[in-house]
């Protein structure tokens, strides 16, 4: 598959160190991948069935939302780009979808992600609901994860990623199996990371027969998303925040309100049977931790967690980003600790080089 020059790593043969990835969520499969493709050899581990995951029960539309942090938007346009790739494979289960999204206000102002898309124009009126005023159309990626998830673990193992189910009881742990570890652990990175900072924002959604929909409709006004997003064969509604709320188990009330908010959306929606719900938690922190922590043992560990309701939406550009720390972490190990000590002498520092005279 190509990639344009916004989604691409440099590829780097020989890098050839091994990274172990905690988390087979979206963050962590793009992850492996973008390590690949930069010549690491990843080992990824994963404590749940992948049907049981944040990641799993994503509606899965490139959009923004309930996420902190000024990276974001760079991170968001990477993603776009290549989502509209991957839809290029029937198998990778990404569809691009044409939908409106609904202002509340007629002078509203435009949302981020307008700076960011390449084509988007101002609702006409006869696209809109009656009692909303303004509202923006756009092409935006779908992926459904029942499909995109394994595709993205094919990838990574035809790559040569080696993926298994196992639960990590500390950083320390992995950091005795590679030099360089990458956490994308979601939710886990509470305990992994030490973080309290971390929290839960449960979310719900219905899947719903799709009909002859076709396009999405999003209407989300602070903590309140409304979204319906119509995919191959059925339709997902949702959507619903509680911060702090961290039970798996659906609430009928919830349910029933989200599926009251999408038919006041669109009234055909009356009929369409429900077919499935699903609750989970997104891991929400006030700005997406993407740094690297040089530990003191010499472990690399780049830390890739807290998206909210937007991994998928950010999962390429934060790859890339990780790649590009790890890459930079493996050269500076490489010098410190694999170059033989005369080469090490000889390895030009800012302290050893001669001070620059004029003339
Ligand atoms: C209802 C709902 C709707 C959503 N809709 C959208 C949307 O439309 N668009 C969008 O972009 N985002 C959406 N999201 C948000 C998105 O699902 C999350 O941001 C994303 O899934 C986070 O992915 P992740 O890989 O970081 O974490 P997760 O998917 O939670 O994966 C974490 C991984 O880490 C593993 N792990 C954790 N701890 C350990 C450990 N100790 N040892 C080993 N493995 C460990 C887990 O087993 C898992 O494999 C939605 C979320 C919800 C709940």
């Amino acid at each position: 598959m190509q990639h344009s020059a916004t989604t691409s790593t440099k590829h780097m043969p020989g890098v050839g160190a091994r990274v172990l990835v905690v988390g087979g969520g979206v963050s962590g499969l793009t992850c492996a991948s973008a390590l690949l493709e930069c010549g690491f050899e990843v080992l990824l581990l994963e404590k749940d069935d992948h049907a049981r995951i944040a990641s799993s029960v994503a509606a899965a539309i490139w959009h923004p939302f309930a996420v902190g942090g000024a990276r974001t938007d760079r991170w968001a346009a990477a993603t776009f780009a290549w989502l509209v790739d991957c839809a290029r494979d029937p198998a990778s289960g990404v569809l691009v979808r044409r939908g409106l999204e609904c202002l509340r206000e007629a002078e509203a102002p435009l949302p981020g992600w307008t700076a960011l898309h390449p084509a988007w124009r101002r609702a006409r009126a006869d696209e809109l609901p009656h009692d909303r005023p303004a509202g923006l159309v756009f092409d935006a990626p779908v992926a459904e994860m029942g499909v995109f998830l394994p595709w993205l673990r094919r990838q990574a193992e035809s790559r040569g990623a080696r993926i298994e189910r196992r639960a990590v009881a500390s950083l320390d742990e992995c950091a005795r199996e590679a030099g360089i570890v990458v956490n994308c652990a979601g939710l886990g990175a509470r305990e992994l990371a030490h973080d309290a900072g971390l929290e839960a924002w449960r979310g719900s959604v219905l899947r719903v027969e799709r009909g002859d929909l076709e396009s999405f409709v999003l209407d989300s006004h602070g903590a309140e998303a409304t979204y319906i997003v119509p995919r191959s064969r059925d339709c997902v509604l949702g959507g619903s925040v509680e911060p702090g709320r961290e039970s798996l188990e659906a609430d009928p009330a919830t349910l029933e309100a989200i599926r009251a908010r999408c038919v006041a959306r669109l009234p055909r929606l009356a009929e369409a049977r429900v077919l499935s719900h699903a609750t989970h938690l997104r891991p929400w922190r006030r700005e997406v931790r993407l740094e690297a922590e040089r530990r003191p043992d010499g472990t690399l560990v780049v830390h890739n967690y807290g998206h909210g309701g937007a991994g998928v939406t950010l999962a390429r550009g934060c790859a890339l980003d990780v790649a590009e720390l790890a890459t930079q972490g493996r050269v500076a190990q490489a010098l410190l600790h694999d170059a033989p000590l005369e080469a090490r002498r000889r390895t030009p520092t800012m302290d050893a080089q001669p001070a620059m005279r004029p003339g």
